[in-house]
C-alpha cells in the first residue's frame, strides 16, 4: 500500500481526514470541529472551548523568543480564538512538555508571561499537565470562554453584499519573524555582532508579543454591532477569507489599497523586495479579527479607527478576488502557514 505523505496532504486535509467520521453523542455539543472554537450549550449558556499547540523549532525559536513573551503569546493565541467566536475568555488550561535542558528558572519565566496574560485579560489558570519531553519545549493551551446565543459568530453566516472588515494592521508579525530570522543567521555567523533591532521594534513585537483583540470585541458590543461571520487571522488574510467563504458558501472581492499595513511593515517589505501585500495575505500570526457586517452598519464601523473595511462578499460563482490599485483582479489563494512545510 502506498503511504500518504503528510506534508503533501497539508494541515487542513489531514484534520479533515482524521475527523470526517467523528460522531457527536451529546445534544450539548452544538458545534464540534470546524470553527475557531467548539460551542457547548448547557442550560441556555454557551461555552466556547479552543486548543492550540506551540512546538519549539516549529512555532518558535528560543534563540530570539524570550520565554516570558512565549508564555504570553501561547495564551494570546488561544484567547484570540474565543474572541473570534464573539465570546469572552474565562479560563485556561496549560500543558507543557519540557526537556531537562531547561532549568526551573526558565519555566518560571515562561509562567511569568502566562500569569501576566491571565491578569491582563482577566482569565483564570485552572489546570493543565506537565511532562518531560525528549527534545525541546512543547506548550499547549486550552481556553474556555462564554457567550450568548445572540452574539455567537461562526465562520459561516456571511452573505452577499456584506462588508468585509479587519481590525488593526496585517503582515507585521510575519515581517517581524523575517527580521528575527535574518538577524539570528547573521549573529550565528558573527557572534561578536550584537543585532540592533531598534528600527524593527514594532514588527518584532508584533511577532513576539501579540495581543488578542478583546478590545475590538468590546467596542463592537458597545456599538451594538454583531458580525455575521468572524475568524481570527492566524494564517494570513487570504487563508482566513477562504475559510469564511467556504463556510458561508460565498465569494469575496477585496481592494489591495484598503488592506491595513503599518508603515514599519512597508519599510521592511521594501528592504526584502517583497510587496507588503504578500506579507498581509500570506504571512500569519497577526491575531487580528476578520469579520463581515451588514451594509447598514457601515456608518458606525467607519467611526472605529482600528477597523478597516477592505471589500465585500459576493456570490460563490463570482470567485475570490483582490483588485489592485491599477485595476487588475488577482484570484486569492489559500497560502497560509502550513505546519508541515519546511
Ligand atoms: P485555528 O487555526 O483557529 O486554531 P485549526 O485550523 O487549528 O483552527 O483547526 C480547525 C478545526 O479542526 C478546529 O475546530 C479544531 O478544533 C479542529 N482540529 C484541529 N486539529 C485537530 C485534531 N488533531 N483532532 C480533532 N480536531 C482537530
Ligand atoms: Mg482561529
Amino acid at each position: 500500500m502506498k503511504l500518504t505523505n503528510i506534508s503533501e496532504l497539508g494541515e487542513f486535509a489531514l484534520i479533515d481526514r482524521l475527523t470526517q467520521n467523528t460522531k457527536i453523542h451529546h445534544n450539548e455539543t452544538i458545534k464540534g470541529i470546524g470553527d475557531d472554537a467548539a460551542v457547548l450549550k448547557q442550560n441556555n449558556k454557551l461555552t466556547l472551548i479552543s486548543s492550540d499547540i506551540l512546538i519549539e523549532g516549529v512555532h518558535f525559536n528560543l534563540a530570539y523568543s524570550p520565554l516570558k513573551h512565549l508564555g504570553y503569546k501561547s495564551v494570546m493565541v488561544n484567547l484570540s480564538d474565543i474572541f473570534a467566536m464573539n465570546g469572552t475568555p474565562k479560563q485556561i488550561l496549560v500543558n507543557i512538555g519540557v526537556s531537562n535542558r531547561f532549568p526551573a528558572e526558565a519555566m518560571d519565566e515562561l509562567y511569568e508571561g502566562i500569569h501576566k496574560a491571565c491578569s491582563m485579560y482577566k482569565v483564570d489558570l485552572i489546570g493543565g499537565d506537565t511532562s518531560s519531553s525528549q527534545k525541546g519545549l512543547i506548550i499547549s493551551v486550552t481556553a474556555i470562554g462564554e457567550t450568548e446565543e445572540k452574539n455567537l459568530c461562526y465562520r459561516k453566516g456571511a452573505a452577499e453584499n456584506e462588508l468585509i472588515c479587519v481590525s488593526g494592521d496585517l503582515g507585521a508579525a510575519y515581517a517581524g519573524l523575517r527580521v528575527l530570522e535574518r538577524e539570528n543567521e547573521i549573529f550565528k555567523q558573527n557572534p561578536e555582532l550584537q543585532p540592533d533591532l531598534s528600527p524593527y521594534k514594532y514588527i518584532t513585537e508584533r511577532q513576539l508579543k501579540p495581543e488578542a483583540r478583546g478590545d475590538v470585541i468590546k467596542k463592537l458590543r458597545e456599538l451594538k454591532i454583531t458580525p455575521t461571520a468572524m475568524i481570527d487571522i492566524s494564517d494570513g488574510l487570504s487563508s482566513e477569507l477562504m475559510h469564511i467563504c467556504k463556510a458561508s458558501a460565498t465569494g469575496c472581492y477585496i481592494y489591495e489599497e484598503k488592506i491595513p499595513i503599518a508603515t514599519e511593515t512597508k519599510i521592511f517589505a521594501e528592504e526584502t523586495l517583497i510587496p507588503a501585500t504578500v506579507f498581509a495575505l500570506n504571512g500569519g500570526e497577526d491575531y487580528e479579527l476578520l469579520f463581515t457586517i451588514k451594509q447598514k452598519d457601515y456608518k458606525i464601523i467607519e467611526t472605529i479607527p482600528e477597523i478597516s473595511v477592505i471589500g465585500h462578499i459576493t456570490k460563490a460563482e463570482n470567485g475570490k478576488f483582490m483588485r489592485t490599485p491599477d485595476g487588475k483582479e488577482i484570484p486569492l489563494e489559500a497560502q497560509g502557514w502550513n505546519t508541515f512545510d519546511k
